[in-house]
């Protein structure tokens, strides 16, 4: 049976509470259309849904939402099927019907989708977005905004989305996603205006069978997919079927066994560093090439008439724009490619820590479990948790600007030095 919801893996309660929220927005929009003046609401509050319908606030509608969870979980999978949900003529998030269908697919004309690409959302983006969102929707239902990484907004952007999100447009809903309510990744002011819908890791058993189902992806490799990238979804099904995805995993895996000595650390080092960069050229080469040659169409390069003089210089500008976000789209891209990596060598330890420590848990790596056992023997728990610690402590120094290579390296000599 096909649903807006189905690809939302291993969250029920957070379905749930969607579900309930869709139906009385569904139940807004029909005494809307009952009542040309509705008489039971406050004036100031016209047609708004925060009231919900039948009195139960677990059941109510509201005007902005936070979808929050670990990477992976599915928090902009969640944002769009509950656009769906909203957008769909029965009210429900069937699946099939126009508003379901483009909504999912992208193409509706009321639902945006906001991507950052650099490492932050501009204050000009959200302005225009704001703006926009304040109109009436064409297809009579929502207008909705999906900012995915809402973390990633300037202060100055998140002070603009504020002022919407205080005093919303009657049918406008705003759906955040951030990896937590914590205050570095949402201000409390617009946190205390939004409703949270936390969703979880999800089990690699459920992600497993999701690949199956929707990718086609056989049984035996889905599951060893999902555990190993440790339920994120998006991550499992590139495992699962791109072979350059699985050759920079096992890259990254043989890190420990290459540490014999400082010189092998350094040189893992700036193996790490150098294939997090390829990584990251390979993702934004072409768009940049297009995005570049579409400007300069744009522009009309070469003019030599009255003004020809002027116009270049504010070519020139434009490009120079074009640039910088295209250099910070690629530091993102950068930094991504290397967290990916951190977080597949820190599982590497985490399976030795938990077999030093014989917990009854399942390797997240079942290729290197071996490698890892041998590890947990000659280490000790307290050696497995040091080198663990190591590389988290390499992800926080990297969070907090240090430069990479050098909290890399400085990483790379602990898990030598042990
Ligand atoms: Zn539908």
């Amino acid at each position: 049976m096909p649903d807006a919801f189905a690809d939302l893996v291993g969250q029920d309660e957070a379905v749930a509470t969607l579900r309930r929220a869709a139906a009385a927005a569904a139940a807004v929009l029909r005494t809307a259309g009952e009542r040309a003046k509705p008489t039971a609401a406050p004036a100031e509050d016209a047609d708004a849904i925060s009231a919900g319908a039948g009195g139960d606030p677990g059941a109510g509608m509201t005007h902005a939402w936070i979808f929050t969870g670990p990477p992976g979980s599915g928090r902009s999978v969640a944002a769009r099927a509950f656009a769906a949900a909203l957008q769909c003529v029965h009210g429900t998030g069937c699946g099939e019907c126009p508003g379901c269908h483009t909504t999912l697919t992208g193409t509706h004309a009321d639902v945006r989708l906001v991507v950052p690409e650099g490492l932050s959302i501009g204050v000009n983006e959200m302005r225009a977005l704001v703006l926009r969102a304040a109109s009436t929707p064409s297809g009579g239902r929502w207008q909705i905004v999906i900012i995915e990484d809402a973390d990633r907004l300037t202060e100055a952007a998140g002070n603009a989305l504020l002022k919407a999100v205080e005093e919303p447009p009657p049918r406008t809903v705003f759906l955040l996603c951030a990896p937590s309510t914590h205050p570095d990744d949402i201000s409390v002011t617009i946190r205390s205006r939004c409703r949270v819908v936390p969703l979880r890791q999800p089990p690699a058993a459920a992600v497993a069978e999701v690949l199956v189902r929707r990718d086609g992806i056989a049984p035996d490799v889905a599951r060893w997919a999902a555990a190993a990238t440790q339920g994120h979804v998006g991550r499992a099904r590139r495992l699962a079927g791109d072979p350059q995805s699985r050759a920079r995993r096992e890259a990254v895996l043989a890190v420990p066994r290459r540490l014999t000595g400082v010189g092998a650390a350094f040189d893992a080092a700036s193996a790490l560093i150098e294939a997090a960069e390829a990584e990251a050229e390979a993702s934004v080469t072409e768009i940049d090439a297009a995005e570049r040659a579409a400007l300069e169409t744009a522009l009309g390069a070469g003019g030599t008439g009255r003004g020809a003089a002027g116009a270049a210089r504010g070519a020139a500008g434009q490009l120079k724009d074009l640039e910088r976000r295209q250099k910070s789209r690629a530091t993102r891209a950068q930094r991504d490619a290397l967290d990916r990596a951190l977080v597949d060598l820190a599982a590497f330890y985490r399976d030795a820590l938990t077999m030093a420590l014989g917990a009854p848990v399942a390797p997240v790596h079942t290729d290197t479990a071996e490698l890892a056992d041998a590890g947990a023997r000659s280490w000790q728990p307290e050696g497995a948790l040091r080198r663990l610690e190591a590389v988290l402590a390499c992800r926080t120094a990297i969070e907090a600007n240090v430069k990479p290579r050098i909290a890399v390296e400085a990483m790379m000599l602990a898990l030598w030095k042990g």
